[in-house]
């Protein structure tokens, strides 16, 4: 893959940072990692690989999710799907069913159209180039050279948070680690140990999860305290400078759960493309920037009292959610208008907003 780091790049790490990274003792990180490593279900130790495809599921699964909720969710899919063909066949309404629950569902769209690529076109067997890799839906950069890394043992970049931490702190790094990230590959690149590059990746994850905590690294028991430049400063925590966060804007809106006598709620698919894409929705306005709700259903609606179950607070990539919820129960099960159905109270296959919603009603 691609190691070409511009001179100009280096610039924003310290002046001597060749010699201070040729100081950083990979052998100890993969000594510790042999021994206090986690076992996850996706993970092999070299000299064994993990499968391309369960690399695939698990990084897609830990974009924007803590590994403790990727695993029940990598083991059901493994489960219901247990390679590459398998779910390709799948409906995609299941797939994101499965899914539910996990957020960003364009993951699980572009995770289900990569599969069909990968079966109808590389016989089933994921491609070993970063060219090749980053022009399927679903993977960039980084989960490319994860699969690169962990299925093919390939020296490929694999930079995520976790590693940037123990770059920037091991560097002694006073910018934030958003403004000089090529800088930070190319260390990476220095640090790469002259085999094992399935593992090391991984091991630097965990000593920054285990030991190299955000707030609290436990420098006494790193094995990179002797010429980390952080573990010599007052607060090794301060390293890198965290940016700083900006405010979400806030959407407000309404959302209707419409129930029947027999417990089914008024609910329907919303569109493949867009927020929450493809998933069940119930009816809602103005949060999502959808019209105010369909007529057909305010009418069906209107002759029963409306209950304020609550207000719901949900908060997305871009912006954060208020929404207040308005219980309808109908005497009947009315005949809906085009693209609202009766849907089943499922709340397990329905996106964590709808869970929250009909939580609200109780
Ligand atoms: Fe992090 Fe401390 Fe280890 Fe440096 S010595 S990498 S600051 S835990």
């Amino acid at each position: 893959m691609s190691t070409d780091i511009h001179a100009s790049d280096r610039n924003d790490i310290p002046a001597n940072a060749d010699s201070v990274y040729s100081c950083f003792d990979s052998k100890a990180v993969l000594a510790w990692y042999d021994t206090k490593g986690r076992d996850l279900p996706w993970r092999r130790r070299w000299p064994a690989l993990a499968p391309a495809y369960h690399v695939f599921l698990s990084e897609l699964m830990l974009q924007q999710t803590i590994v403790a909720t990727a695993i029940p969710y990598f083991e059901k899919f493994t489960a219901i799907w247990p390679d590459i063909y398998a779910l390709a066949q799948a409906e995609l309404d299941d797939v994101l069913a499965s899914w539910a629950g996990l957020g960003y569902y364009a993951r699980a769209r572009n995770m289900h159209k990569t599969a069909k690529i990968i079966a109808s076109e590389y016989n089933g067997t994921f491609p070993d180039t970063e060219k090749d890799l980053l022009a399927l839906p679903g993977i960039g950069p980084y989960t490319a050279g994860a699969i690169l890394s962990f299925a093919f043992d390939r020296p490929a970049i694999v930079i995520d948070g976790n590693i940037e931490r123990i770059l920037g702190r091991f560097g002694g790094i006073t910018r934030p680690v958003a403004e000089i990230k090529p800088a930070l590959k190319s260390a990476f690149l220095q640090i790469l140990p002259d085999q094992r590059f399935s593992d090391f990746p991984q091991a630097l994850m965990d000593l920054a999860n285990d030991i190299c905590q955000p707030r609290k690294p436990d420098c006494q028991h790193c094995p990179l305290q002797p010429n980390c430049i952080a573990a010599q400063a007052d607060d090794p925590a301060a390293f890198p400078p965290r940016a700083a966060k900006k405010q979400k804007p806030l959407r407000t809106g309404t959302a209707y759960l419409i129930s029947a006598p027999d417990g089914r709620f008024v609910m329907y698919r919303r569109p493949q493309a867009g927020l929450l894409g493809g998933m069940l929705s119930f009816p809602a306005s103005g949060w999502d920037k959808s019209p105010a709700i369909d007529d057909t259903l305010a009418q069906i609606i209107s002759d029963s009292p409306a209950k304020q179950a609550g207000l719901v607070t949900h908060i997305f990539t871009h912006f954060t959610a208020k929404i207040e919820v308005l219980h309808y129960l109908l005497d009947d099960n009315d005949s809906l208008p085009d693209g609202f159905f009766w849907a089943e109270d499922s709340p397990d296959d329905w996106p964590k907003l709808m869970q929250k919603i009909r939580a609200a009603a109780g």
